[in-house]
């Protein structure tokens, strides 16, 4: 049956607009997951400490829909925080394979970014980005809290904007 605009009162119709919004499932779903990101704690090193302060009290993240876990197989973000050694990369890697898609990472920090201080030791991977794909990059050493909330927010509007245009943002 087709809805014929012009017979529904101006009122009416003013009470509709207001109370009806038209979204993609697409856009809806991504609205839903963004909203509730369970990060699996992937604490390395001194940033770790870092990011523990972050579910504490004070910053609470649990107010924005983030719950740590600690299976990858009930989170959808790894947040890389410290210093990813060669040796630690297989591990970091199987654990990544384990979260069921969608999923995202963000690398917390200089270490997890790019080597950080130890970027000349032979030990060290210079950035997670070799091992798993990165969504997020927070520079610091290490980032507060904050900054680590200001990108969980960034990685919210990533998962949004992907959705609505269909582009990757890399
Ligand atoms: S970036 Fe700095 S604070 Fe973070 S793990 Fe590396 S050395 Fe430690």
């Amino acid at each position: 049956m087709e809805l014929n605009l012009a017979s529904i009162p101006k009122e009416e119709l003013e009470e509709i607009k207001q109370s009806v919004f038209l979204t993609t499932l697409e856009e809806l779903k991504a609205w839903a997951r963004s909203n509730s990101l369970w990060p699996l704690t992937f604490g390395l090193a001194c940033c770790a400490i870092e990011m523990m302060g972050v579910g504490a009290s004070h910053y609470d993240l649990d107010r924005f829909g983030s719950f740590f876990r600690t299976s990858p197989r009930q989170s959808d973000v790894m947040i890389v925080s410290g210093t990813v050694t060669k040796k630690m990369g297989p591990v970091l890697k199987r654990l990544y394979d384990q979260m069921p898609e969608p999923k995202w990472v963000i690398a917390m920090g200089s270490c997890a970014t790019a080597g950080g201080p130890y970027i000349k030791s032979y030990a060290v991977v210079k950035g997670v980005d070799q091992i798993v794909p990165v969504d997020v990059y927070i520079p610091g050493c290490p980032p507060n809290p904050a900054a680590l909330i200001y990108g969980i927010n960034k990685l919210k509007e990533k998962i949004r904007y992907e959705a609505k245009t269909g582009k990757k943002v890399i």
